[in-house]
């Protein structure tokens, strides 16, 4: 029976290996958008008629301008980069949400929330842009459905070889992957290596957005500076250390700059 489960995990890895664009790497996802998305965009309006969304006023404004830039600088490196078409299941939408918990997250086809709590971090629009680079590039990088594949495979184990996941399940295995049996609906961190790919390509698609990507270090030391010696606010509760970040960021700034040359920005706000 262990082989037989074993066989079943690696023919379904093998069919489910896709290669994102952003990171040119394998990984394993069962996991179409067209599967994960509905389940997204029900969790988001949900989320959104059980918190308190701020509306008019210049702060929430601003979180839909700079998600409108992020969006669009990111549809621009597809087309470029030979894959157009790859955004046409994503609805984006960007909400400010009044929450004094230092955080934002981005749900699988481009369902984006910043709580009131983290502005005072993010400070200026570049702040806004650096957070907004990194959580879209999460759901750019299906890091959420890698995770809930991973989680499938747990599943598999669990059912002696029972592929054919019901609807329930899969609404579980979408639930845990996203942390959102919990009541404040906050997404689980995710591993270091996705937090390192999406500080990578966020660094890049705001760049491309017009955003001087040298800013990202500054707002990681600000997060580090909020942190202070007690617990850190859930934004940065993942693995990488501030001090990797901050210098990964300052590293990866120049590279930045460089691709977004390519689409013509060379001036930065
Ligand atoms: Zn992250």
């Amino acid at each position: 029976m262990k082989k037989f489960i074993l066989a079943i995990a690696i023919f379904l890895g093998i069919a489910a290996c896709k290669t994102n664009p952003f990171t040119g790497k394998s990984t394993l996802n069962f996991y179409p958008n067209s599967q994960v998305f509905p389940m997204a965009f029900a969790q988001y309006d949900q989320f959104l008629n059980e918190n308190n969304v701020v509306t008019g006023t210049s702060e929430a404004e601003m979180i839909k301008r700079v998600g409108q830039r992020i969006a669009s600088a990111s549809e621009r490196w597809l087309n470029a980069n030979g894959h157009p078409g790859y955004l046409k299941d994503y609805k984006w939408e960007y909400n400010l949400v009044k929450d004094e918990t230092v955080n934002a997250w981005c749900m699988p086809g481009g369902k984006i929330v910043f709580y009131t709590g983290i502005l005072p971090i993010t400070q200026t629009e570049t702040g806004v842009a650096v957070v907004m680079g990194h959580e879209v590039a999460h759901a750019l990088a299906d890091h959420g459905a890698q995770r809930m594949s991973a989680g499938m495979l747990q599943q598999i184990g669990a059912v002696a070889g029972n592929v054919a996941i019901q609807d329930p399940q899969k609404r579980n295995t979408f639930n845990q992957a996203y942390g959102l049996g919990s009541t404040l609906g906050v997404m689980l961190p995710f591993s270091r290596s996705h937090e390192t790919e999406a500080d990578r390509i966020g660094l890049q698609i705001m760049a491309i957005a017009g955003y001087n990507p040298d800013e990202a270090a500054n707002l990681w030391r600000r997060m580090k500076a909020k942190a202070g010696g007690q617990a850190p606010p859930e934004f940065l509760s993942t693995h990488p250390s501030n001090d990797t970040r901050i210098n990964n960021l300052t590293a990866w700034a120049p590279a930045a700059k460089q691709e977004a040359a390519k689409f013509g920005v060379t001036s930065f706000k």
